[in-house]
């Protein structure tokens, strides 16, 4: 067979159990549909910002909150990748980017979100790492009036809580002769030096006296090192990325990255393929039929692995009352009662129910039934598709998706490596 592991979904998981995989020897193929919640995250990577997840306070050690929801949520992703691999699996995610992430030992940081709050995270990326509270100097957000993603009066003001925050919006039509701009069409040009001297020159006399500068996160999207560094030193300022609404370049960024790394370590990478079903023969799935542009294919492998996500990429199915794991119909945790699924206090201090709501497995990550009986020997599932963890609300998400992934694998590879 030509593939020791197929994983379906080219997500942080997914990602994650490649690397580990491949690594240690197996043959990997990922199929996936597209590209995940890679589009649309901060790129912060969240390891546990809250917990109890009704508590206000964050939590200064994600470890601490870690330890505490391990010995009292079995069932929580967290409790079933336990404290080696949450350990081991941040630290593979490193070996990749190390240079591009930055983070204090055992300690959560807070940094702005674009409408002015700040956000718990672990691992930050270092374009955003000069804008941690508490702010190292005064702060000037400086917005782009063509670029409507992000609003930097809106930020400031919310900012000014926590520091001497003003903002400044100016107009790039000039260089552009456009009127509106999109993330991805603004971050190409931020690629660019040209681009970069004519904005400048429109811009230095804005910021004189100013040492700090906040901007969305858009400069650059492949040579955003190269361009930070250009505007810092023509600009004699520190300026640093805020997450805005997606796509999100540090997102396309991270991904971009990783996916070097795994086709350098010989991981085969599909998009665009749609896995419709898995075929079943005596306790295993022995084939995979897909659909690549309106034609079926069929993928063998010895190990499956589901990491498909949750409703935003099609990972779970919510239909008249029930909820669906569409490719395998593996059983599902959620409530019957669709009253429940959502609370009427949009901000509920617990979050949602349906923010729970996932695949059950076991402590080794294989599906389970309802009567907690393994119902594939060659199938896991990893990432935010399980059930029992509110990643939205304990802020938790890239964690979970990092380290179930990395977690989920290990077995596969020992006993591969047995025989
Ligand atoms: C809007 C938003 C913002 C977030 N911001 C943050 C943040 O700032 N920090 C943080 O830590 N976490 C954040 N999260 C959470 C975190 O990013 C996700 O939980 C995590 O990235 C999920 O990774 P995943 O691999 O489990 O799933 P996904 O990224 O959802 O990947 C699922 C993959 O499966 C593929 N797929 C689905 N169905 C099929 C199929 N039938 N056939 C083939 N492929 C298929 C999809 O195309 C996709 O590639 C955010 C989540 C959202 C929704």
């Amino acid at each position: 067979m030509k593939y020791d592991l197929i994983i379906i979904g080219a997500g942080l998981s997914g990602f994650m159990a490649a690397k580990r995989a491949a690594e240690g020897g197996l043959n990997v193929l990922i199929l996936s549909k597209g590209l995940g919640v890679h589009q649309i995250f901060s790129g912060c990577i969240d390891l546990l910002g809250y917990y109890p997840e009704d508590n206000s306070r964050f939590l200064e050690s994600p470890f601490e909150g870690i330890q505490g929801l391990t010995t009292s949520k079995t069932s929580h992703p967290y409790f079933l990748a336990g404290i080696d691999d949450i350990i081991d699996g941040l630290n593979s995610f490193l070996d990749i980017f190390e240079n591009e992430y930055c983070y204090i030992e055992g300690k959560n940081q807070l940094i702005p979100t674009s409408i002015g709050t700040l956000k718990p995270s672990y691992l930050i990326p270092i374009t955003m790492i000069d804008g941690a509270f508490p702010f190292k100097d005064d702060i000037l957000l400086l917005g782009i009036k063509e670029l409507q993603y992000f609003s930097s009066p809106l930020a400031a003001l919310n900012l000014k809580r926590y520091g001497n925050v003003r903002s400044n919006e100016i107009s790039i039509y000039e260089i552009i002769n456009q009127k509106n701009i999109y993330p991805v069409q603004i971050a190409n040009l931020f690629d660019k030096a040209e681009f970069r001297e004519k904005f400048i020159t429109l811009i230095s006399k804005k910021i004189k006296g100013v040492k700090l500068v906040g901007m969305p996160a858009i400069l650059g999207r492949d040579k955003f090192r190269e361009a930070i560094n250009h505007l810092e030193s023509e600009l004699d300022v520190e300026i640093f990325e805020i997450p805005t609404l997606p796509p999100s370049i540090p997102g396309y960024r991270l991904y971009k990255r990783f996916r070097r790394y795994l086709d350098n370590l010989g991981v085969e990478i599909r998009l665009g393929v749609e896995v419709i079903k898995g075929e079943v023969r005596k306790g295993k799935i022995v084939q995979l039929l897909a659909n690549l542009r309106e034609k079926e294919e069929i993928f063998r492998a010895k190990y499956f692995l589901l990491t498909t996500g949750r409703f935003i990429s099609n990972g779970l199915k919510a239909k008249k009352g029930t909820v669906s794991e569409p490719i395998f119909n593996l059983p599902i945790y959620f409530l019957k009662d669709k009253e429940k699924w959502f609370n009427y206090d949009f901000f509920y201090p617990k979050g949602h129910m349906i923010n729970n709501f996932g695949v059950m497995v076991d402590n080794r990550f294989f599906p389970v039934d309802e009567k907690g009986d393994r119902m594939y020997e060659n199938l896991k599932v990893a990432g935010s598709i399980l059930a029992y963890h509110n990643s939205f609300r304990e802020k938790s998400g890239a964690g979970i998706a990092i380290t179930t992934g990395y977690s989920s694998v290990s077995d596969w590879i020992k006993y591969e490596r047995q025989y």
